[in-house]
């Protein structure tokens, strides 16, 4: 007899039970996409209507597995090899599956204490990231909850370490600002606004036609900032770009940064990862000459989200972003420890997140990580060189990583019809499923926008992608005339 509502909840043989038939059920649904089963990798359903499904689905009895059943069923499907669209990998089953090891013992972080052997695991992994980075003793770094929050904790680093100003202490300081590509994440821009700089703190940085900072123009742009009485407290490159996926010319830019004395932070978010790989880390380069990076794992290093890197070439600077007085957090020394993790991140408690990379790295080793970033960026290369040489397609750029943006320009219309026309294209390519691919505009252009994260998306997929674009303008423009 169960006696109440909670026994129930916590019983190990139910939970036994439905777990068993969750992994089976995630199995076969691996098998299913592995093997190119005929189904939507986005199954379009109207928002409204996703919303009333559900609604109605919460009253109506059904076993978990049902849920589960249903929940796959109406979800974008990322371990299809045609999903090739936003920058989110499918991730590895033994990193999912090490999430739930890490979600169920919900060992917190903050302090030592409430996740011993996952703050050690973190540590770990950490310095197994800065191994490839050749910055010395004083490096280190902390695992955090994506990309977004990387950012705005490196530049919380960058702006302590203005020697003007302590920031924590008296407040911000309406001069302080920051130089950003033009091709920044959002991210960017949005940590320099909740940082109190606003508008005026954000100096945006003109790209050249292949959408990297134009390095020759940083001198004036920099002395113009300074004779307006700005302070420029950090300059952001691009490795890789959300956009394009363009690396910017880091390495100068970092010589930049150590003449000027600005903090040098690299958005590697995306493709960071690189630096993994022998044929790419030389896209990464200056990479270690920045004084912040963040690189997040569920981009371009299999694991699921959010699971991000941020590193500092100086650990101790990340301490310093944060030296409000928390008594919990210091040793008796007044010291705080390296092993209580709240004294350098904005999360207190924290998802167990080094766990499943650590797996990753110790069933697979590094070569995991490099045959993905190898085996996607040489397909986006590929791919593109084919877009090349069709001529009724157009490349944005051609790629640096495994993000490619391409349109469709058939002779004889207008660039305001060719927009529409590769709009509607990649709209009907959403509601139809059969790929999921993502669209984007650059100076004022509509491009359709890959990103190869499936290791198992193949040329021949590619190539019928290109053939379903443009039967789909032709019966666009049949029943347009
Ligand atoms: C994805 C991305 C981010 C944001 O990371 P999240 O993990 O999604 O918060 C920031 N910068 C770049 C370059 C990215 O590609």
């Amino acid at each position: 007899m169960q006696k109440n509502i909670l026994t129930k909840a916590y019983n190990p043989e139910t939970f036994r039970k439905e777990g068993h038939q969750l992994v089976d059920l995630l199995a076969d649904y691996l098998q299913d996409c592995m093997s190119q089963k005929e189904m939507p990798v986005l199954p379009w359903i109207d928002p409204e209507m996703q919303h009333a499904d559900w609604k109605n689905f919460l009253d109506k009895k059904s076993t978990p597995l049902e849920f589960y059943q249903k929940f796959l069923d109406q979800s974008n499907h990322l371990h299809h090899p045609n999903y090739i669209g936003h920058q989110v990998v499918p991730p590895l089953p033994i990193a999912a599956l090490t999430d739930l090891m890490a979600t169920f013992s919900n060992n917190g972080m903050a302090i030592y204490e409430m996740g011993p052997a996952a703050t050690a695991i973190e540590r770990n992994v950490i310095e197994w990231l800065l191994k490839f980075f050749g910055w010395g003793k004083n490096a280190n770094g902390l695992l955090t909850s994506g990309g977004s929050l990387g950012n705005l904790t490196g530049l919380l680093a960058a702006r302590q370490a203005v020697k003007e100003y302590d920031v924590w202490e008296s407040g911000v300081d309406g001069n302080l600002a920051v130089m950003v590509s033009a091709e920044s994440h959002y991210s960017i821009d949005r940590s320099v606004r909740i940082m109190g700089l606003g508008d005026k703190g954000i100096i945006k940085l003109p790209v050249d036609d292949q959408h990297r900072i134009k390095v020759d123009l940083l001198p004036g742009i920099l002395n113009e900032a300074k004779n307006e009485g700005k302070i420029v407290m950090a300059l952001v490159g691009n490795a890789c770009s959300t956009s394009t996926g363009i690396y910017d010319h880091n390495d100068e830019m970092a010589d930049f940064c150590t003449q000027n004395k600005i903090w040098f932070h690299i958005d590697g978010a995306h493709g960071g990862a690189a630096i993994i790989s022998e044929k790419y880390k030389y896209l990464t380069k200056g990479i270690e000459k920045a004084d912040s990076v963040v690189i997040d794992f569920h981009k371009m290093m299999l694991t699921p989200a959010l699971t991000t890197a941020v590193i500092f070439k100086n650990g101790k600077t990340s301490y310093e972003a944060f030296t409000q007085k928390a008594s919990y957090l210091l040793n008796k020394k007044g010291e705080i420890n390296w092993f209580d993790g709240a004294g350098r991140t904005i999360e207190c408690t924290k998802k167990a997140m080094g766990l499943k990379i650590y797996l990753m790295i110790k069933t697979y080793g590094t070569e995991l990580f490099s045959s993905y970033v190898d085996q996607t960026y040489d397909l986006a290369r590929e791919f593109g060189n084919i877009v090349q040489e069709s001529p009724d397609f157009e490349l944005a750029v051609a790629p640096d990583s495994n993000i490619v943006c391409f349109r469709l320009i058939p002779e004889g219309i207008t660039e305001h019809e060719t927009n529409e026309l590769n709009s509607k294209i990649r709209e009907r390519i959403k509601i139809d499923g059969i790929f999921y691919i993502v669209q984007t505009v650059i100076n004022e252009k509509v491009y359709f926008r890959i990103t190869i994260m499936n290791p198992f998306t193949t040329l021949e997929i590619l190539k019928k992608l290109l053939f379903m674009i443009r039967s789909i303008s032709v019966d666009l423009s049949n029943k347009f005339l």
